[in-house]
């Protein structure tokens, strides 16, 4: 059967192993296996999501409120937006396909960092559109210029602020000074899926949703509750943009995108900040760990700004093979090689999931 031919050299996207597949594959219990692959909140979520979620569970039978009043509400006080400035996904990463289907198309061009999020390119060519990178795999935003400026068809730029999966992280008045360049027919995402975790570690990295949409109305901000708010299982994010463009993304929307369990645990999970604080902290503390034992054992990071962490082998190891051997113990990572480096990236679990990682990883690193 033919199908749309911009689908015919597509990659779909791969997944971060699930323990079920570890637990078939290499006979492992279950409650041994550690999933340190696609950055979720090892300590899970806050309590109070759970309690609410089983109270709503006897409201399956019913369509969630298809406005999302309650979420929007309290999306706007957290951030002093209006309702009309906010769109619901499931998962911030909805949100970026609503936005590249609404300015990409095969006459134009998308533009992002060497090394980042592979939706972007994956939602880029379902457009049939070009994807752009800088030659430096971390975010250059005088390599972005340039390139912006030697193509006038780039209808959409990607600043994943931090960066997913190198960890690194623009400063916000870098982020600022380059959107003065841009055109105001260019929509620039701001991905800032980790950005509980940036603004933490370094205020300098700060990026307001308010603040960044006034000044350029050509910017969607996107959150997401699936990575410090620990929701990745209910599938929830949000864009954040001038009503102009929030109106074009609510016209490709699906109705119901969201659940009514999903809908009731992000709104739970917002009036509990304490428990995104005390993940966030215990991440950078055991982040230090991390560096500790690269320090020691040789190899290189790149200074996280996220919930994960990379480390770099020289020639004499090889990443996959490294991945493949934490997983056959029951560790599961995400191996960078696809990414055209030799490198894996380890989201930071509990202070336990750590200390099993830093005993196994001994012991097959000889
Ligand atoms: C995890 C992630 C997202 C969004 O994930 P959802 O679960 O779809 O909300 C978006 N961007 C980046 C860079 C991410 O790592």
């Amino acid at each position: 059967m033919q199908f749309n031919s911009v689908l015919d050299n597509l990659k779909t996207y791969e997944a971060g192993k699930p323990i079920e597949l570890v637990v078939r594959e290499y006979g492992i219990e279950p409650k041994d296996v550690i999933k340190l692959a696609s950055n979720e909140n090892p300590r899970g979520c806050s309590p109070k999501v759970i309690e609410a979620v089983r109270a709503e569970a006897t409201k399956m039978n019913l369509y969630p409120d298809d406005s999302m009043y309650e979420l929007k509400e309290a999306l706007s006080q957290k951030y002093n937006v209006e309702d009309k400035n906010i769109i619901i996904g499931s998962g911030s990463d909805q949100v970026i396909e609503l936005a590249i289907h609404a300015k990409a198309n095969s006459h134009t061009k998308v533009l992002m960092a060497g090394i980042t999020f592979a939706m972007y390119e994956i939602y880029t060519l379902q457009t049939g559109a070009t994807v752009l990178r800088t030659p430096s795999s971390q975010h250059n935003l005088k390599e972005m210029l340039e390139i912006y400026q030697a193509n006038k068809d780039i209808s959409v730029i990607f600043l994943c602020v931090p960066n997913n999966p190198l960890g690194e992280c623009l400063d916000a008045k870098d982020v600022y000074a380059f959107l003065d360049q841009i055109d105001k027919e260019t929509l620039v995402v701001i991905d800032a899926a980790y950005l509980e975790y940036g603004a933490f570690k370094d205020p300098a990295k700060k990026i307001d949703p308010r603040d960044v949409i006034s000044k350029y109305p050509n910017t969607i901000y996107t959150g997401t509750f699936s990575k410090a708010y620990g929701l990745g299982g209910m599938r929830c994010g949000y864009g954040i943009a001038q009503p102009e463009i929030i109106q074009v993304l609510l016209k490709l929307r699906a109705p119901f995108n969201i659940t009514t369990l999903t809908l009731k645990a992000a709104i739970v999970a917002l009036s509990d900040q304490a428990f995104v604080d005390a993940s966030v902290k215990e991440n950078f503390e055991q982040m230090k760990r991390y560096e500790q034992f690269a320090k020691e054992l040789g190899f290189k990071t790149i200074e996280s700004y996220t919930n994960f962490i990379v480390l770099e082998f020289d020639a004499s190891k090889n990443s996959g093979e490294i991945a493949q051997k934490l997983m056959e113990k029951g560790i599961i990572v995400r191996n960078l090689g696809s990414y055209g480096m030799n490198a894996i990236r380890i989201t930071i679990g509990t202070p336990e999931q750590n200390s099993r990682f830093f005993e196994l990883f001994t012991t097959i690193y000889k």
